[in-house]
């Protein structure tokens, strides 16, 4: 849109807000993310979030969950447990991209969502919180952001998004104090002060099962490295198309195809 309110980020944001090792950094210090993702019926949810979290700046990735034997397989540097109270320490947490609705599930996000830390709510989560946990009871001092598509917007709103996605993005922020990135062609970031971004970037080859979830693992990692929450969604969608372009070269393209491609992506972007 041509809204002066509505912000649009370029590679130069990016590459200022990316963070880089420093010459002393180790792993603890570049920041660890925790994955609450996955399930038995969908291990490949906490697969693709683990390949999206290892594209990020954090020096180390946690798995928790019923898929840590597929995890640790696939990705041998993510140290695993099979739940959030077993995981140890981590700086950020990602939850919910095919979490399932179930009781454990539930206990998982509520686990979650008791730490002080920033916490990211996709998919699953987002679709718990309409059947138990209220928005309002989500005010918490720590960041909060929430990766709703139109389907999981619609549950937790109340409403579809409607043809005024950056307001109804700005709305559902304000309500539930958390930085709102709503997915389409032209994804939506939206803070509870009301700054509000466009990502330029989207490419329909992510348009495909499972991409969602390697973005809810990048984000993840943006914010367990220490980045505010807005600029974390605004980057992490930003490469998150750029690697869907990327893969697009090469012909159709999976959700893991995205994911190997957000590592070229994040390192033409820092050059
Ligand atoms: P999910 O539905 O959770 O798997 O997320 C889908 C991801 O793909 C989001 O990041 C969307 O913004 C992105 N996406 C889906 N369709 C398109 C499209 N037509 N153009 C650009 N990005 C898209
Ligand atoms: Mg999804």
């Amino acid at each position: 849109t041509g809204d002066p309110a509505v912000r649009v980020p370029d590679a130069a944001d990016i590459a200022s807000w990316w963070p880089r090792p420093g010459a002393t950094s180790d792993k603890y210090t570049r920041g660890v993310v925790g994955l609450a993702t996955g399930s038995a019926y969908y291990p490949g949810a906490a697969l693709l979030s683990t390949a999206g979290a290892l594209a990020g700046p954090t020096g180390m990735v946690r798995y928790a969950g019923s898929a840590h034997r597929e995890v640790v397989r696939a990705h041998p540097s993510v140290v695993v447990a099979d739940r959030v109270a077993e995981a140890g320490r981590v700086q950020a947490w990602v939850c919910g991209s095919g979490l399932g609705t179930g009781e454990e599930a539930r206990t998982e996000l509520r686990s979650v969502l008791a730490t002080p830390l920033p916490v990211l709510l996709d998919a699953d989560a987002i679709n718990l919180l309409v059947g138990g946990e209220h928005a309002e009871d989500l005010r918490r001092d720590a960041p909060l952001v929430l990766t709703p598509h139109d389907g999981e917007f619609k549950r937790l709103a109340g409403e579809a998004p409607g043809a005024d996605r950056a307001g109804a993005a700005a709305r559902l922020a304000a309500w539930t104090n958390a930085v709102v990135l709503l997915k389409g062609d032209r994804t939506i970031v939206a803070t509870p002060g009301g700054e509000i971004w466009a990502n330029p970037t989207g490419s329909p080859a992510l348009a495909t099962a499972g991409s969602g979830d390697v973005l809810a693992g990048l984000l993840g990692s943006l914010l367990a490295a220490g980045v505010p929450a807005v600029r974390a969604a605004v980057a992490a969608a930003y490469v998150h198309g750029l690697a869907g372009r990327r893969a697009a070269w090469d012909g159709p393209v999976t959700a893991a195809d995205v994911a190997a491609a957000l590592r070229p992506a994040v390192g033409d972007l820092l050059g």
